[in-house]
């Protein structure tokens, strides 16, 4: 049953309900397949992204999220420019090949300002020829500022639909302006338009979400022709109000078995996109990462956020690695690749190559 879904060419809803439905014996069939196609379409390499989350200052009060304005046990803080300098030029020495530059979201010509700033001192980093890629992850903005950010050296951002389904996505923001759906939809295209690689993702896990939305948000996914996914399990936050509404909510075992389905579905439908394996999935699992790669990833962003920092980005409880600092990282790192038997593409952008076929450049 669940094979001959494998084989056909294309999915509807309905397959993709049953397959995220599927049950431990045919898992592994799905996991098979998404590992073959992901081996003969990008190869058994794995790009890093080093990651900064440089500030946890934010503006908006999504309910799921442990840095929320509302949230008042969180003490603010702003990695300086210095220390995030600092971190992308270990990025750059240990081959990193690009970084992501991810916090809470704000929106003022400083903020514009500084970000710029930073995009042009990091491009300033290694000769020409090996400059770092960079992914921007700091929330919604307006197209002057995308198409700036984009001239100054972003090439790759990422901002996360949450949930495709407007109805879900209402349950899990404040009802106003600063966190509608039809907002975050403009930004995404504006993103596009803009000539980012575009990606998006979304919690998996969430209260009253069904694998019916599930399903949705990976043909959302398909529809808006993504070029990157993050997507990984919803992990509760004591001091957000969907935390403290009680809701019952699949065993956390199961979200991440979750995730994983999605993921591999989602290399199947999309074989030249690239998928980051989550932190959130080593969160929950402490090789969560490695079968997030075993199963179709090919993304992973290690964290070189400055270590006396780590503690106050908290997005969930439980984050990993937050005692450490990013050389702790590497080593572990590598180590753990082979295990999966993943080389690391050192040294490399790793760009999503449908953003290529999508945009029809050829200069891979
Ligand atoms: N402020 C930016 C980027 C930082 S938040 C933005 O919102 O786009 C990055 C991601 O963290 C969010 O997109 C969200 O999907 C994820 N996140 C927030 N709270 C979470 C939680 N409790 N469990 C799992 N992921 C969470
Ligand atoms: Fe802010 Fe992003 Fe958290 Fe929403 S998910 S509260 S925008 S950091």
């Amino acid at each position: 049953m669940i094979k001959s879904i494998l084989d056909k060419k294309d999915w509807g809803k309905e397959d993709l309900v049953r397959l995220l439905e599927c049950n431990e014996q045919e898992r592994q069939l799905l996991f098979a397949k998404a590992a073959e196609v992901k081996e003969r379409h990008l190869g058994k390499v794995v790009y890093f992204r080093g990651l900064v989350e440089f500030s946890n200052h934010c503006a908006k009060d999504c309910d799921y999220c442990g840095i929320r304005k509302g949230n008042t046990h969180v003490e603010r803080y702003n990695v300086s420019d210095e220390d995030i300098l600092r971190a992308a030029r270990f990025a750059w020495e240990n081959h990193y090949g690009s970084m992501v530059l991810q916090s809470g979201e704000l929106r003022s010509p400083a903020f514009t300002e500084r970000i710029d700033g930073l995009l042009k001192a990091v491009k300033q980093i290694g000769t020409p020829e090996d400059r770092l890629g960079i992914t921007l992850s700091v929330g919604e903005q307006d197209m002057e500022t995308y198409l700036r950010w984009h001239q100054s050296g972003a090439h790759r951002y990422l901002l996360r639909i949450e949930a495709s389904n407007p109805e879900l996505y209402a349950k899990l923001h404040p009802n106003d302006e600063l966190h509608s759906y039809e907002r975050r939809i403009q930004a995404l295209q504006d993103l596009q338009k803009a000539g980012y690689q575009t990606g998006t993702g979304v919690m998996i896990g969430l209260p009253h979400q069904t694998t019916s939305d599930l399903a949705d948000d990976l043909l959302f996914m398909r529809g808006f022709d993504i070029d990157m996914v993050g997507m990984g399990p919803y992990i509760a936050h004591k001091d957000t109000p969907m935390a403290q509404a009680g809701h019952s909510l699949l065993p956390i075992k199961e979200r991440f078995t979750l995730s994983l389905k999605m993921i591999a579905i989602l290399r199947i439908m999309m074989k030249d996109i690239n998928i980051a394996a989550a932190t959130a999935m080593q969160a929950i699992d402490p090789i969560g990462r490695e079968k997030a790669v075993k199963a179709g990833a090919n993304v992973i962003m290690p964290n070189i956020t400055p270590g006396k920092y780590r503690d106050q980005y908290n997005l969930y409880e439980n984050k990993p690695c937050t005692d450490e600092e990013a050389e702790d990282c590497l080593g572990c790192l590598e180590a753990r690749m082979k295990m999966v038997d993943h080389k690391i593409g050192f040294g490399q952008w790793g760009d999503s190559r449908h953003y290529y076929e999508r945009t029809k450049q050829t200069n891979l």
